[in-house]
This record gives C-alpha cells, sequence and structure tokens, in this order.
C-alpha cells in the first residue's frame, strides 16, 4: 500500500489523541503524538532547574534532549522514562512556552518529519497541517467547545490519578489555546484545506468512525 500521511489538529484537549491512536490502530498505520515530544522537552527543562519562561535558557538545551516515542506510549527523554510525568499539572501549565521557542519547535519538528518520511502515519498536534506536514493526504481540524474539552480532561485526569479540579483543567486549556494561537512562529489555526471536525456532541466512538470515513474517503483506501 503506498504511504499514506494524516494530520489532527485542534486545541487542548479536543480528543485528538484518544481518536488518532484509535484509528492509526484501524488501519495499521504509526501514531506519532507531537503533544508529547513538547512536553518532554518541558520536563527535561523543569528537571534541569530552568525557568520555562527563559526562552534562551531553554534553547540551550537543545542539544543534551533526546526524546524517543514507543509504540506502546510510552516516552523516554534523555535516559528518563516521563511517560507519566508530562500529564502532570506543572508541565502542562509550563509547555505552551516552551512551544513558542522558534528554535525548540525548528528541533522538534525535524524529528516529526523524519518520522512521518519512512512510513504511513497519523500526527496529532497544533501544526501538523499548517506547517510539519503540509501535504499530508488528509487533514482534520478538531475542535469541542472549552467546556466539554475540559470536562474530557477532568475525567481522563481522574482515571490516571492525576490530582486536579475541574477549575484547573478549564484555566489550563484556556492559558494554553491562548498561547498556541497568538504565538509567532506555527501557531493553532486550521490549514486551508482540513476539514473542520466538531465533537462537542460525538462520543469518541462516533468521532473515530467519522474521521475513519473522512480518511478512506479522502484517500481511497
Ligand atoms: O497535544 P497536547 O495538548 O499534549 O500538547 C501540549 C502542548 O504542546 C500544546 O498546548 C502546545 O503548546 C504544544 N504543541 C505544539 N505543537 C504541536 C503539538 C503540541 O505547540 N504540534
Amino acid at each position: 500500500m503506498r504511504k499514506i500521511v494524516v494530520a489532527i489538529d485542534g486545541p487542548a484537549a479536543s480528543g485528538k489523541s484518544t481518536v488518532s491512536k484509535a484509528v492509526a490502530k484501524e488501519l495499521g498505520f504509526t501514531y506519532i503524538d507531537t503533544g508529547a515530544m513538547y512536553r518532554a522537552f518541558t520536563e527535561y527543562v523543569l528537571r534541569k532547574g530552568v525557568n520555562p519562561e527563559d526562552e534562551a535558557a531553554c534553547v540551550k538545551l537543545i542539544p543534551e534532549v533526546t526524546i524517543d516515542l514507543y509504540p506502546d506510549g510510552k516516552v523516554m527523554c534523555s535516559g528518563k522514562d516521563v511517560t507519566r510525568e508530562i500529564r502532570e499539572p506543572h508541565v502542562s501549565g509550563n509547555v505552551s512556552y516552551i512551544a513558542s521557542y522558534k528554535d525548540i519547535r525548528l528541533a522538534l519538528v525535524e524529528l516529526q518529519r523524519k518520522m512521518a518520511d519512512k512510513q504511513s502515519v497519523v500526527m496529532d498536534g497544533r501544526d501538523i497541517g499548517t506547517y510539519v506536514l503540509p501535504n499530508a493526504d488528509v487533514k482534520i481540524y478538531q475542535i469541542a467547545s472549552v467546556e466539554e474539552r475540559a470536562k474530557r480532561r477532568f475525567l481522563e485526569n481522574q482515571e490516571k490519578g492525576i490530582p486536579c479540579t475541574l477549575e484547573d483543567v478549564i484555566a489550563d486549556v484556556e492559558k494554553r489555546d491562548r498561547i498556541d494561537s497568538s504565538r509567532a512562529f506555527a501557531p493553532l489555526k486550521p490549514a486551508a484545506d482540513s476539514i473542520l471536525l466538531d465533537t462537542s456532541k460525538l462520543s469518541i466512538e462516533e468521532t473515530r468512525a467519522k474521521v475513519l470515513e473522512i480518511i478512506r474517503e479522502k484517500t481511497g483506501i
């Protein structure tokens, strides 16, 4: 089968990763969670005691950072298993600063493009359709209301045993959306040729089915 590239973008906690993972599994494609890469970099910044709002100090760490994503969802960063920690509030609350630094983005985008070069992928993020993989075969921009997104993330955190309140999650989602959409380089926005999918009233199963339908229609697989 020919190589197929699917880009799924959208704001924080819009259900991209759950759906991308399920769709990739169904199609036998590799799932690439680019948010996990920005989160892993952020964990490293915090591990080193560097201020995440100090761009020059964060950029200096680039040569020390290695990030590996495993098929089972494990994330390794510079010798440490950070799978769980990158979902915790101290990382979520700082990741959008790190993701706004151009040099860090360029380093991570290079890795992302290499991963999509050799295999069929479903890649989720903020700038996949607009910047990372502008020639993707399918581009989907997934949205949902802030309330719905925060509620979903809150329940997910509870399941994972990550302590937080619903108010904390709403504040986090709003803050990340604001920083992600207003940054100068590769901001969060739909690609002109993306298909908009509002999942506010859809279950995970319905969203998965809809995304698969779009991919099949667009690619003929
Ligand atoms: O997808 P997730 O919510 O885990 O992403 C965490 C953060 O990483 C986002 O809020 C955003 O700041 C950053 N990000 C990004 N570009 C991507 C993926 C994530 O800027 N392609």
